[in-house]
């Protein structure tokens, strides 16, 4: 089943197009992985999706529903989250502090809630068991700018699962690890596939082949091509833009 529609997105900044009428698919439960050189399009392309930045031209759908003129938060109610290039946590708030707020705000926008307000203690409840999720719970009282890089991108992505997204688009989770942080957030990635598709933007090659069940190939604002990593790998197109052969 198709999940995100994306049909001719386009984005100019000035004379440079950044998206040059982008089209992609991606399916309900999978792993979506968007690679590319710097410069390629792909922030752009997740902040199109994301409602931050407004088209030029193209239209966008989620699971059915029309995004392309809905402001980000009416995004977010229609089931789409996402991490950022840089972490959006509060760095003076706890671990636990950020997470309530995190769930406080689903419960009070969301539809499902509108009703019946849940109580404190629920709202606690959720917040503890995202933090067990992506491995933060013995960190609950710690300060999220105290922690380590990786773990604060931990948080970052609890915060963006906050909200029981059908799709997470994720701009370079990996970005500023080393070996042992990558390793645990490609578990984590891994972890979360069960309840979302993700749109994953990645420059570390080893973590997109472990994850992506599809790749798309973005090269100077176009979609080269979508295929399985054994496809892309095999490309001689994407070995050229990469190799430069
Ligand atoms: P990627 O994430 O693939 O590295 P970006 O989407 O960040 O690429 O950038 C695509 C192109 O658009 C680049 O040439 C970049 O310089 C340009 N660009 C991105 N954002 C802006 C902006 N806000 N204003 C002007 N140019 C921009
Ligand atoms: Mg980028």
């Amino acid at each position: 089943m198709t999940l995100l529609v994306a049909n001719q997105l386009l984005k100019r900044f000035g004379a440079l197009t950044a998206t040059d009428h982008v089209s992609f698919a991606v399916n309900a439960g999978e792993i979506h992985a968007l690679i590319g050189p710097n410069g390629a399009g792909k922030s752009t392309l997740v902040h199109l999706i994301s409602g931050l930045l407004a088209a030029d031209g193209g239209t966008l759908s989620l699971d059915g529903v029309d995004l392309t003129r809905l402001a980000p938060h009416l995004r977010v109610a229609a089931g789409l989250s996402r991490c950022f290039q840089v972490t959006s946590i509060f760095p003076k708030q706890t671990v636990g502090e950020n997470l309530l707020l995190a769930v406080q705000a689903h419960a009070g926008s969301s539809f499902r809630f509108l009703r019946r307000r849940e109580s404190d203690t629920e709202l606690h409840a959720r917040a503890r068991a995202l933090a067990c999720r992506v491995g933060l719970d013995s960190e609950w009282e710690r300060v999220a700018g105290t922690l380590p890089h990786g773990a604060q991108r931990k948080l970052d992505v609890a915060l963006a699962i906050a909200c029981a997204p059908k799709l997470l688009l994720l701009d370079e989770p990996m970005a500023g690890m080393g070996p042992v942080e990558s390793a645990q957030m490609v578990e984590l990635i891994q972890s979360l596939r069960q309840d979302m598709a993700i749109l994953l933007i990645e420059h570390d090659m080893d973590a997109v082949f472990q994850l992506a069940d599809r790749i798309s190939v973005l090269v100077y604002g176009k979609v080269l091509t979508s295929g399985t990593a054994a496809e892309i790998q095999a490309d001689a197109r994407v070995q050229a833009v990469y190799l430069g052969t």
